[in-house]
């Protein structure tokens, strides 16, 4: 059986016993994952997410991009015309992990700099290598982006793909800090 047939054969098994009907389009879980494309690293598996559970952008790295940015604000527009429910906490959650393959770009200052939208000066402050520092660098990131609410509660986690382990990095805090007068 080839690939294809296989994947087939499983949405049938899955459309038989796992699918759920009628779910809302916003995120039943109140939270939005932004990670890595590498396949040892789905947020919906290692953080046990059900269907509707949750929004989960995916990109090299699970890094905060124009790209990311863009596909939010699209999101924040769906859920205006959704009316969903103002109401209550929303999380935020960066999930970036060890060993990630975005680090073998580092002799490529030119693809990083304009995959982050940036100038190659900026490049060594993104921390492609070191997860633990760039979870930091993106949290802050976004903070410091005023178009997002400033109610959600952001986090920053590394997973390990030794252990299957998350670290909280940067527990859940406001996107706006409440002294602000933002
Ligand atoms: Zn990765």
């Amino acid at each position: 059986m080839t690939t294809f047939d296989a994947l087939i054969e499983r949405n049938q098994d899955f459309a038989s016993h796992r699918f759920l009907k009628d779910l809302p389009l916003m995120p039943t879980l109140r939270a939005m994952i932004i990670g890595c494309v590498d396949p040892r690293v789905d947020p919906a598996l290692l953080l046990g997410l059900g269907l509707g559970e949750a929004v989960v952008i995916r990109n090299v790295g699970g890094r905060i991009t124009p790209a990311t940015l863009q596909t939010m604000g699209m999101l924040g527009r769906v859920a205006q015309s959704e009316k969903g429910n103002p109401a209550g906490e929303f999380h935020l959650i960066v999930l970036q992990h060890t060993q990630c393959g975005i680090a073998r770009l580092e002799g490529d200052p030119d693809m990083l700099a304009s995959y982050f939208g940036i100038g190659k000066e900026g490049v060594t402050a993104k921390a492609i290598t070191d997860p633990h520092a760039a979870v930091a660098v993106d949290v802050a990131a976004l903070k410091a982006n005023p178009a997002l609410p400033g109610t959600w509660l952001v986090s920053g986690l590394v997973y390990d793909v030794t252990t299957g382990l998350v670290e909280v990095v940067v527990p859940p805090a406001p996107l706006a800090s409440p002294e602000s007068n933002e």
